[in-house]
């Protein structure tokens, strides 16, 4: 049997960058961190100066744009990301980027675009690939899709941790209140929204490690290959 594609989704902050590595490190997949290419665009276009509000604008900024993901090795925290050769693994999750990706994310055109390269890189199997909208509409016949949720309270906390490990300081009502707001534009945008799949297995990470949300997982990936993925 083909090496399986897993598609992990969920708002923002519910662990699926962290759960989405770790099962592939396990598995020997590939993890594709697909909000990393949001971020890159959004990094670029704020740095050519381009207004965020021009849709059209931005597509364009995408057509010039080299994209290079590598994944993250066992001791790195992310994906390393590469715009037109140089690196921005760093820039592209700065607050100012985390304000703007959700207005970037929701054009079609950057959508279409995105989708496109995404089915690409999951097109030979063995990828874990996490987002808002991959097993849904990225990757509808994805052999699994997990679907991760957590408190809002805990969500912003764990941001909190992340964005002072990177050196900013920022409240927990700030960033409840941000994430709020990129949920809600994630869920009522109108080209594939922040949904669960009816398919998807879900799993509420508020009170559970790391480890043991990777173990569900890794048991719904044998039984969705029936044998070892
Ligand atoms: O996962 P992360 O927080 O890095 O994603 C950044 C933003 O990119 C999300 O808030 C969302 O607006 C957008 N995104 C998306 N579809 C995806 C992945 C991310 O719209 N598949």
């Amino acid at each position: 049997m083909r090496a399986l594609r897993v598609a992990v989704d969920g708002p923002a902050g519910a662990g699926k960058s962290t759960v989405a590595r770790a099962v592939a490190q396990r598995l020997h997949y590939h993890y594709v961190d697909t909000g990393a290419m949001y971020r890159a665009l959004t990094w670029k276009a704020l740095r050519s100066g381009v207004d965020l509000r021009d849709a059209r604008a931005v597509a364009r900024v995408l057509d010039t744009m080299d994209l290079t993901l590598i994944a993250a090795g066992p001791d790195d925290a992310d994906t390393r990301v590469l715009v037109d050769g140089e690196e921005v693994s760093e820039q592209i999750r700065t607050p100012e980027v985390h304000a703007s990706v959700s207005l970037v994310a929701g054009y079609p055109a950057v959508r279409a675009a995105m989708t496109r390269r995404q089915r690409e890189l999951a097109q030979e199997g063995g990828v874990v690939m996490d987002g808002r909208d991959i097993g849904t509409f990225v990757l509808p016949d994805a052999e699994l899709k997990v679907f991760l949720t957590a408190d809002l309270a805990v969500r912003a906390a764990r941001r909190q941790a992340e964005l002072r490990a990177r050196g900013f300081v920022m409240s927990l009502e700030s960033l409840q209140e941000d994430i709020r707001r990129r949920d809600r534009l994630d869920m009522e945008r109108e080209v594939a929204p922040l949904r669960e799949a009816a398919d998807a297995l879900h799993i509420d990470t508020s009170r559970l490690s790391v480890a043991a949300v990777v173990e569900q997982i890794l048991a719904a990936a044998a039984r969705a290959c029936g044998g070892t993925p």
